[in-house]
């Protein structure tokens, strides 16, 4: 199945090894005092709002009973009901979902869309899994947490390790609990049955805008800048296709088993080919291999992390030769190592900027669900551009008037927003 964001995870260093929790606070708590953030707003973003652990039984395809663990953490929801994916993984934590709803808060308010943030996650290992344990899985999941989702609550979507084959199962349990079918419940669904057309691609193409914004801002011409893409899943393969229809050279790419090189440029159709039958990049003879770190190193004008966290660390940063750096994944550049790429001039366009084209296409979807109308895919991409585009301008903007890097300019209008919702709307009772 078509899966999100899988390539070789490098360890972090032990100097490193904060939770992902911790690095999200920290990003937060950088920008409370710049903000000069009222101590008690503060203080409830800080935390998640509300979080469920689940431990449920699945019943395996040998007949054993097995009990997985999930989450759901909402971490915020004064501009709107809660959004974010659901990931299933082997090291899916709550520490991890946590950290990837507290960032949905900020990716939402940043585009401006009406939603607050939250983050589902199921540890197991979906590659030993079989399909019917999957759904299986996916149902029980499901119910256990269908006491706080909903169209107006909180509404899922795809992540890591899931697609529109699991948000179709995750409606049909959900409608089938109430009674009858509610589309507006999750996106990244099957058009059949309510998805938006371009919700697939809408995380990759909204990397290629911020690239290209990035790229006009730096004086960088897209046409023919090399960029190197980590990741082969949903979001890095399609972001490395509408690059290079952009008119860059996609001269790196890697996933699980190994990395691709080629100066003169990789052809993402026989990549995605050979991939697809050899069930890997490295299949595609054209180029050199690499190993999945150097992919990080290698010469090239624009690095794309769209695996997953901790991939940027303080003890590769200062060999990155990119001068842009977009993040596709949610997480993938540590503290230490924003710093070190900062000091060193490289200009990154920050995960919750970056990545926001997939909620941005998930937004649109809920409302054409709830609208039972439905829009073409020209009138999705020209929105999409648009939301991003402008966010993209404005985040600049505040970066180049506070002399600040772009990532704290976007956490600086996203903890702006959501303040403000506290501030007009009060404090209950
Ligand atoms: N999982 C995606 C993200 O991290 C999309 C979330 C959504 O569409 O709600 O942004």
């Amino acid at each position: 199945m078509g899966v999100h964001g899988m390539t070789g995870v490098q360890e972090a260093p032990a100097q490193e090894s904060l939770g992902a929790y911790e690095i999200a606070v920290q990003q937060f708590d950088a920008v409370v005092e710049r903000l000069q953030l009222d101590p008690g707003i503060a203080a409830i973003l800080r935390q998640p709002k509300r979080e469920l652990s689940v431990n449920f039984p699945v019943k395996m395809d040998d007949g054993s009973l097995h009990v997985f663990t999930g989450y759901r953490v909402q971490h915020n929801m004064i501009r709107g009901p809660a959004k974010g994916g659901i990931r299933y993984g082997p090291n899916v934590t709550l520490d991890e979902v946590r950290a990837l709803a507290m960032w949905m808060t900020w990716k939402c308010a940043v585009v401006g869309i009406p939603f607050g943030g939250a983050k589902g996650g199921v540890c197991c290992d979906p590659k030993a899994l079989s399909l019917r344990e999957l759904e299986n899985l996916t149902r029980r999941y499901i119910s256990e947490i269908s006491l706080v989702i909903g169209p107006e609550i909180d509404i899922p979507a795809p992540d890591m390790n899931t697609n529109p084959q699991v948000m179709a199962w995750v409606m049909d349990t959900y409608s089938m609990q109430k009674g009858y079918s509610i589309p507006a419940c999750v996106t990244g669904k099957p058009v059949s049955i309510g998805g938006s057309e371009g919700r697939l691609e809408a995380t990759g193409r909204g990397i290629m805008a911020m690239a290209r914004k990035a790229c006009q801002h730096t004086g960088l011409p897209l046409t023919g800048a090399r960029v190197a893409v980590q990741g082969f899943g949903n979001v890095g393969s399609v972001a490395a296709r509408a690059l290079q229809q952009a008119g860059a050279t996609i001269v790196g790419l890697s996933d699980m088993d190994g990395a691709i090189y080629n100066e003169r440029g990789i052809d993402i159709d026989a990549a995605s080919a050979a991939a697809k039958e050899h069930g890997s990049l490295v299949a595609y003879r054209q180029a050199q291999r690499l190993g999945n770190a150097e992919l990080l190193t290698c010469a090239c004008d624009v690095l794309v992390p769209a695996a997953v966290e901790n991939q940027i660390t303080a003890s590769n940063a200062d060999r990155i030769q990119a001068r842009i750096v977009v993040e596709g994944a949610n997480g993938p550049t540590t503290p230490s190592a924003d710093s070190i790429l900062r000091r060193r001039g490289v200009l990154i366009v920050p995960d919750i900027l970056a990545n926001a084209g997939g909620v941005t296409v998930s937004y649109f979807e809920w409302v054409q669900d709830l609208q039972s109308f439905f829009w073409t895919e020209e009138e999705i991409n020209a929105r999409l551009f648009n939301i991003m585009e402008r966010a993209f301008d404005s985040v600049l903007a505040l970066s180049l008037r506070e002399g600040v890097d772009l990532r704290t300019a976007a956490y600086m209008q996203a903890v702006s927003k959501v303040a403000e919702g506290y501030i007009v709307r009060g404090i209950y009772p």
